[in-house]
């Protein structure tokens, strides 16, 4: 896990997100739940995709109903990066951190930046893409490869897609 965010995360955290990002698709809801933070599909507002916010001594992860089971995946991470990441900007509001379907929130850009860097990871570890890309497709990224990455890790074919160009630029 070469990734600059999760350095900053205790080792106590990183060992949990070790165990979960070591298969496919990852088990993102049972992720959120040994890091202590709930997670609730709920109605929200056309435009917005997720939310966490402290509740007493607890975390919430809301993630929009209506959006595809990939997109909350995506989100549930995101919204974990925050959680790991930046959680003294949550425990600062009392509505905490609240996403569009652009994963942006108020905060400042590089903030957003962050978890969607560290989102990307968690949901699509790239030791477990790259061992993927190899094996399964001879390291040819084509409309056919990302299609069959996407559906193995349960996430959008945008999301594969982004996270495969910086395969390729690295
Ligand atoms: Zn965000």
């Amino acid at each position: 896990m070469g990734l600059k965010e999760l350095g900053r995360i205790s080792p106590e955290e990183r060992t949990i997100l070790a165990q979960y990002m070591s298969e496919y698709p990852v088990r993102i809801g049972q992720l959120a739940k040994d890091l202590g933070v709930a997670i609730r599909v709920s109605s929200m507002p056309t435009g917005v995709s997720g939310q966490i916010s402290r509740e007493g001594d607890n975390y919430v992860i809301r993630v929009n109903r209506n959006e595809a089971r990939e997109r909350q995946r995506f989100t549930i991470g995101h919204e974990l990066a925050h959680y790991l990441l930046h959680r003294n900007i949550i425990d600062s509001s009392p509505d905490g951190i609240t996403d569009t379907v652009l994963y942006r929130s108020g905060a400042p850009e590089r903030i957003e930046f962050e978890a969607n860097r560290l989102a990307a990871e968690i949901v699509m570890p790239m030791h477990l893409i790259e061992k993927e890309l190899s094996e399964k497709f001879g390291g040819l990224v084509t409309e056919a490869t990302i299609e069959g990455l996407a559906s193995s890790f349960e996430v959008s074919k945008a999301a594969m897609e982004i996270k495969l160009s910086t395969l390729v630029e690295a």
